[in-house]
């Protein structure tokens, strides 16, 4: 089989080798509890200790303000409902309509059971209305979530200015920086957010892991509650080797950050003049001047996203039609829905993601298929009359 083409980095990442070989001592030697009073488990602790280490200062942050857990969702909900629960029902909740399904989640349950809940609109490309966020703030404030990057358009929101603007009328600030982290620089001593989350597996560690960054000072209900661990603050003996492998991606991710990019936005530049070029009828979908270096979101007229998707799939290209949880249903990306996309490219919108990983053949490769695919398509589509 010739090689796999994988453009779908949004969705995850491979495990880096740097990654996988130092998780490997502790899926044999050092199978310790941290939590034992003995020198083994201490041994592996300290490892657990260097890791939020790492972690934290990927973000500029103090290692006692990491929090472990199981996945981006997770550290989602844990921040949400964490949130909520201490600021009580009159707290409003403020989101935005193109979030992830784990804040969209959890801000609807909490709807359910009687907070005021406000889902911000957003313009063509994707930036969230900040005059709505100001009026949604002047209405009593609470819990505001917005994500640091989009995960279907690499749409960044001004963040710095949100951050400040929750702080000045005293509310609480989380965003989802899922899809930032190890892309973006991102530095929680100059961005006054609160609560941030990430997840292991898009940046080249294994999935099943992730983070919280809680700020010193903010008040959050405990979710999981248990043992111990992470200070008393969620529950449960450490996935070791897993909190391992992303302290190492973390610090391979701090050393990359700046190169990676340099690496990727010419290789999606390219990839995109290319396809605009000898596509017809094809327009990108997000925010061009605010964007993550490594996405391209761009929707082919007339024909189904997903049908380009099975074609490419076949041809050893990997890319993406949306969120990974909402792709496999045909329902619309709310995302592209809530930008306002036209009913004819709603549908046909895909998603290349890249990595440190990907090459120039790779985009050659793309490039060279791609455009034939959406040739057979249309000539097939009952809404091309020409
Ligand atoms: N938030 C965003 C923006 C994401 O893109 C994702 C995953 O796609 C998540 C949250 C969920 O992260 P995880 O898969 O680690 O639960």
């Amino acid at each position: 089989m010739s090689r796999l083409v994988y453009l779908d980095n949004n969705a995850t990442t491979c495990v880096a080798p740097e990654v996988r070989d130092a998780m490997l001592p502790f899926l044999t030697d050092l199978w310790g509890n941290p939590s034992s009073m003995h020198a083994f488990g201490g041994r592996v602790m300290r490892h657990v200790e260097e890791a939020r280490e790492k972690v934290a200062a990927l973000i500029h942050a103090d290692p006692s303000e990491i929090i472990f857990t199981s996945c981006g969702t997770e550290s989602n909900n844990a921040a949400i409902y964490g949130v909520a629960e201490i600021l009580g029902p009159q707290a409003r909740l403020i989101t935005s309509r193109v979030e992830h399904p784990a804040v969209l989640g959890p801000c609807r349950h909490f709807r359910e059971h009687g907070h005021t809940v406000i889902e911000l609109p957003v313009d063509g490309v994707g930036q969230v209305d900040l005059a709505a966020l100001r009026e949604a703030l002047f209405g009593g404030h609470g819990l505001v979530s917005l994500m640091w990057a989009n995960n279907e358009t690499g749409t960044i929101f001004p963040i710095d200015e949100i951050a400040a603007l929750v702080k000045s009328v005293g509310g609480v600030f989380h965003t989802d920086a899922v899809q930032a982290v190890g892309k973006v620089p991102l530095d929680v001593s100059r961005t006054p957010v609160d609560l941030l989350s990430l997840s292991g597996h898009k940046l080249h560690a294994p999935k099943g892991i992730g983070a919280l960054y809680v700020r010193r000072g903010t008040r959050l209900k405990t979710y999981m509650i248990g043992g111990h661990q992470e200070n008393g603050r969620r529950g449960g003996t450490e996935n070791v080797p897993y909190i391992v492998g992303l302290g190492k991606a973390a610090e391979l991710a701090a050393a990359s950050l700046a190169g990676e990019a340099a690496h990727v936005a010419p290789l999606r530049d390219r990839l995109e003049a290319g396809l605009l070029a000898t596509c017809p009828d094809a327009r990108i979908n997000g925010d061009t001047r605010h964007r993550l270096p490594n996405t391209l979101n761009i929707s082919f007229e007339f024909i189904e996203g997903e049908a380009i998707l099975y074609h490419l799939s076949d041809l050893g290209i990997c890319a993406s039609s949306g969120s990974a949880c909402s792709s496999g249903s045909l329902e619309p990306s709310h995302v592209i829905r809530a930008m306002g996309v036209p009913f004819t490219a709603v549908h046909g919108s895909i998603r290349f993601s890249l990595s440190r990983y990907t090459t120039a053949a790779d985009i050659d490769t793309v490039l060279d298929h791609v455009p034939r695919v959406v040739a057979k398509l249309r000539a097939l589509s009952p809404f091309v009359t020409t």
